[in-house]
């Protein structure tokens, strides 16, 4: 066994994300057979992701602030620290910071069997569906 080691926080790419974003990367699968991706991430308030969906789903875990996630028949839920938003296999989704309040979640991915397709992204999302208008 190894501590594994801490490698410096990156800024997610504004290809996908829109405000500040950072990664730290908890886990990462190290032989074949292992899928599991964890990752720490921070959101600036009001900062969100573009809208993506991940092959075989994704559970996110809020740890601070509160969490505003999104689906494309316009449900928005508001996620408080402690519980787990679950998102199933292919369902386009976003996650974002509320206004007002930065938001920091575990992300737990499983890759799919080419890691390249485990997350497949889309558009940004428009003020009005972050704001639920
Ligand atoms: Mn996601």
């Amino acid at each position: 066994m190894n501590i594994e080691p801490v490698n410096p926080s990156t800024k997610n790419p504004p290809e996908q994300f829109v405000g500040d974003v950072w990664l730290d990367m908890i886990a990462v699968p190290h032989e074949d057979r292992q899928h599991m991706t964890v990752g720490l991430v921070r959101f600036a308030p009001g900062a969100r992701t573009a809208w993506h969906s991940h092959e075989r789903g994704q559970y996110l875990y809020v740890t601070q602030g509160i969490g505003r996630f999104g689906t494309r028949d316009g449900q928005i839920v508001e996620v408080r620290p402690g519980q787990t938003l679950y998102t199933p296999p292919g369902q386009e989704h976003w996650h974002a910071a509320a206004h007002g309040t930065f938001m920091e979640h575990i992300a737990m991915t499983e890759n799919g069997d080419e890691p390249k397709s485990t997350t497949t992204w889309a558009e940004h999302v428009t003020d009005d569906q972050f704001n639920g208008a």
